[in-house]
């Protein structure tokens, strides 16, 4: 086998540059472990983004893969398949929804739920002069619907003009929703937990009063679950845990748990907005990826995942919230479940590298200051105590625990 300089020097050569990658080839993983090419052990808190909800090499999990693998991959939505109409019930069953649209990846599932809120607005009015209210600070996805609604201008400034009509609300700020809500509103988007922008839980206050903004203005409220979902909070779905539902929502990530597939959902008026001939997809819901998505919907019933993840989630927000006691360069510990961020007062790119190559611990930011913990959801408390051992010792080495080193 080449080994890792070889292999990232070809890759350099070879991808089109728009991310700057960790010098670490992975190879395989085991539980909530990796391993790179040379076989060293890394402990886990990223889950390849949120993805990997049931951690690496779940017999059952992938034994369901192999098994579909050998039947059927592929058909096309000219046809029915059992796996996506198993599929389809339980994610109906859990989410309390009406419809399901398959996609291939959260930023389709955004997409259909902006052409929801479009559909729906034109079927109402009959004419295209809508306007979605978005919030800042958020991230909905890289295609230009997504990126549309995505409250972040340096993402958005190369890619202007993006499309119209989208205006955006501070997050937690119900005043500021209110300010922007006019006869053209058609729907308000949000993520439950905003995750790439610094993992900010919705206030009860602020979810519970654009609900009833939405109710009492004929707006759709969409929520973008697609970081927060799937267990992460210890509900199945983050708005489970507030007493309000959605129109419309979006899931992915975790759906898979490491198969490409996402999807939108509907319920109500909102159910019926679109009709046939408005939506499509190649790939959306094939019968591999809902084979998997259907086993892992199965296994977390099975296992009782979010009970779980409430129990450790509150021991690792103790542990932070520890951490937040006793470093001065660690300003406040926010989240939920196994959702949760260490806010610093420095950058948190250093400490995040330093860990996966000097302590073999797998973390990642989001936003500039802000370490994100977004695990498997099948770790362990001795799990997070490692993790937190690991944690300081980068801390430490990094003399962010005297006051001096404060940027
Ligand atoms: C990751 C993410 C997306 C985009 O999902 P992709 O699969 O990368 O397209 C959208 N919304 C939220 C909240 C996310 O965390």
């Amino acid at each position: 086998m080449e080994n890792k300089e070889q292999l990232i020097e070809k890759a350099e050569q070879t991808f089109y540059k728009t991310y700057n990658r960790f010098p670490v080839v992975f190879h395989h993983g085991k539980g909530v472990y990796l391993y790179d090419n040379e076989n060293r052990e890394y402990l886990d808190f990223g889950a390849g983004i949120a993805v990997m909800a049931l951690g690496y090499g779940d017999k059952e999990y992938t034994q369901a893969l192999k098994d579909q693998a050998d039947q059927l991959l592929h058909v096309s939505n000219l046809f029915y398949n059992q796996p996506s109409i198993e599929a389809g019930e339980k994610l109906l069953r859990v989410s309390e929804m009406d419809r399901v649209f398959f996609t291939n990846s959260g930023t389709e599932a955004i997409e259909g739920a902006l052409k929801i809120a479009i559909r729906y607005a034109y079927n109402k009015t009959g004419n295209h002069d809508h306007q979605i209210i978005a919030m800042k600070n958020s991230f909905h996805g890289r295609s230009l619907g997504a990126l549309s609604v995505t409250g972040n201008d340096h993402y958005q400034e190369p890619f202007r003009p993006l499309l119209p009509g989208i205006v955006f609300a501070e997050f937690n700020n119900l005043d500021s929703v209110k300010a922007l809500v006019n006869n053209k509103t058609c729907a308000i988007l949000m993520e439950t937990v905003q995750g790439e922008g610094g993992i900010y839980p919705a206030t009860e206050e602020f979810i519970k009063g654009v609900r009833k903004l939405c109710d009492e203005n004929n707006m759709l409220l969409i929520l973008d679950e697609i970081q927060c979902g799937m267990g992460r909070t210890g509900e199945m779905f983050a708005w489970q845990g507030y007493g309000v539902k959605p129109d419309v929502m979006t899931v992915a990530k975790a759906l898979g748990n490491g198969v490409p597939i996402g999807a939108f959902l509907a319920c109500g008026e909102a159910a019926k907005a679109m009709v046939p001939g408005d939506h499509g997809t190649t790939y959306g819901g094939n019968p591999f990826v809902t084979a998997a998505a259907s086993k892992v919907l199965d296994i977390f019933k099975e296992r009782n995942i979010t009970s779980h993840v409430k129990e450790v989630g509150e021991y690792l927000h103790e542990k932070l919230g520890a951490l937040a006691e006793k470093y001065p360069a660690v300003k406040e510990c926010r989240g939920k479940g196994l959702i949760q961020g260490l806010e610093l007062n420095t950058a948190a790119g250093p400490v995040v590298s330093k860990a996966l190559l000097e302590e073999r611990l797998v973390l990642i930011s989001a936003g500039a200051n802000v370490i994100r913990f977004v695990p498997p959801l099948v770790i362990e408390k001795s799990h997070v105590d490692l993790m937190i051992e690991r944690l300081e010792n980068i801390f430490e080495k990094m003399s962010l625990s005297s006051e001096t080193d404060m940027v």
